[in-house]
């Protein structure tokens, strides 16, 4: 098949969360079966080397309205595998600062921009996909185009599939991006994209894709309900018959413990004895006292109320006091989360390690080095932490909901089963109870290691999601 994906993310060149890892592991295992692959996304100013890219146009018209002079751009290329290839829509006006997701007053047609050009790269150079899946709000109206205005063009007969990454962000935005994409008035209608007196862009995707994705099963399901729908779980039942949820995986370029060049020492299920390296390493970076009695417990996170860390912030205080536990945390967002991770640190120096920041080689050296790894998520439609945490032997404590809820398994002491902690409730009390639970099991080392084993030997395989989609864009092709 020819698919072209279009999305505002992907790594290495631009990540802002899960989004990035999983387009540039799906479009590789997407080659790897043999599929020719394009990528379309726009070349933001932070992106480096651009002048050693290709050029696969030097000069495009994008059809839309607006300021003609902002209309044309140059798409540069780089190969992401032999039949993969990424697009870079290259438009400083609107991409040439550093930020993925900056707040700017032309947030809609920076977001319908780059896709609507990478429909016009296609029609330029006569390639035709036979599939166009879009990624998250920004690209919600391509579907709508293909609909409604492109209908009779030769992209016209491509079928489309939408995935949703994360159903909270949605691209609220002023109609104006209607004359702007050259799509239809009628369109502004509760029925179709109207909500709230905007345009809802990832609505649109919603009601117009051929086939919708999710990043987890359970996610698919939860999506459905009012908690965790944000309002447009009744637009995703209209569609639920066309629903599939598809787990992301573990780009094994990226999260091999055996291979990885940022640790300290590589070590491997047979053997981990370089783990405990990993763990002094991280202790020494983040001054920790060298207490192997404790368990180091690890966050890598965007501080967000989703990722439910201001719960953690509040269990963890009761364990640090006594000494129980070690606990390290990278990450940056709401500044008063920040801020009380920062206290957090001031409170216990030698047992609490704060990073606020981006950085991918500690990201590495924390999953690594630790013995648990904490997501209280709200929410969480798939989560790759969790699956690289168990890639390194490192027992993620979950709250179960979206992806974490169909990846880790509780520990039973009775079965010996299990590869990590689960719990039920948003709350702190439960967050207490499943820290308990970790420090019980860390407490039997054969346990522990049994567990850890367990973990290591889960498979988490893109190919076997790469497979998944392509099942997912024949029914979408059938059904174009
Ligand atoms: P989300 O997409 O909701 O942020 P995911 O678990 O799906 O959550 O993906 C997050 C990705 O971003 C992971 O690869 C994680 O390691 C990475 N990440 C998040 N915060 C940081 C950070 N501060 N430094 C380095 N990597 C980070």
């Amino acid at each position: 098949m020819k698919i072209l994906h279009i999305t505002p993310e992907i790594a290495p060149w631009s990540k802002a969360g899960g989004l990035g890892d999983a387009t540039s592991a799906l479009a590789k295992n997407l080659a790897a079966l043999g599929h020719e692959v394009r990528v379309a996304t726009p070349l933001y100013g932070s992106v480096p080397g651009r002048e050693q890219m290709g050029t696969v146009l030097d000069s495009l018209k994008v059809d839309v309205g607006g300021d003609p002079a902002k209309a044309a751009c140059r798409v540069r290329s780089v190969d992401l595998a032999p039949t993969a290839q990424v697009w870079f829509i290259e438009h400083d006006d609107y991409y040439g600062a550093r930020e993925i997701y900056p707040a700017r007053e032309d947030t809609a047609e920076r977001a319908a921009f780059f896709g609507r050009a990478a429909l016009d790269a296609c029609l330029q150079l006569g390639w035709i996909p036979d599939v166009i899946h879009c990624h998250d709000w920004t690209t919600g109206l391509i579907p709508v185009l293909l609909n409604t205005t492109l209908k009779s063009s030769p992209l016209g007969g491509c079928a489309t599939v939408l995935s949703i990454h994360n159903l909270q962000h949605q691209g609220l935005l002023s109609r104006r991006i209607l004359p702007f994409l050259r799509l239809p008035e009628w369109l502004f209608k509760p029925e179709e994209l109207e909500c709230l007196g905007g345009v809802n862009f990832l609505k649109g995707g919603i009601l117009h894709a051929n086939r919708i994705i999710t990043v987890s099963a359970t996610y698919a399901q939860e999506i459905l309900t009012p908690a965790f729908g944000f309002g447009l779980q009744d637009v995703v039942l209209r569609r639920q018959a066309h629903l599939d949820g598809i787990l992301n995986g573990v780009d094994l370029d990226e999260w091999d413990a055996q291979k990885d060049k940022h640790l300290a020492k590589n070590f491997s299920a047979q053997d981990l004895a370089g783990k405990r390296a990993c763990k002094v390493d991280l202790q020494k970076q983040f001054k920790l006292a060298d207490d192997s009695q404790a368990p180091l417990v690890g966050v890598i996170s965007r501080l967000w109320d989703q990722k439910g860390l201001d719960l953690a912030v509040q269990a963890l205080p009761k364990f640090l006091r006594t000494g129980r536990l070690q606990f390290v945390l990278l990450g940056s967002g709401d500044s008063w989360l920040e801020q009380e991770f920062r206290r957090l640190a001031d409170n216990f120096p030698g047992r609490v390690g704060i990073r606020i920041g981006y950085d991918q080689a500690l990201s590495h050296r924390i999953e690594a080095g630790c013995d648990f790894f904490l997501m209280p998520s709200r929410f969480e439609p798939c989560g790759l932490n969790q699956m690289y945490s168990m890639a390194y032997g490192t027992l993620p404590i979950v709250r179960a909901t979206g992806g974490l809820a169909d990846t880790v398994r509780h520990w039973n002491s009775t079965t010996q089963q299990g590869t990590g902690i689960v719990f039920q409730h948003a709350d702190v009390g439960a967050v207490e109870w499943a820290i308990e639970q970790a420090l019980a099991l860390y407490a039997r080392p054969e346990d522990f290691i049994s567990a850890q084993k367990q973990a290591m030997r889960e498979e988490f395989s893109w190919r076997k999601s790469a497979q998944a989609h392509v099942a997912c864009y024949e029914k979408a092709l059938q059904q174009r």
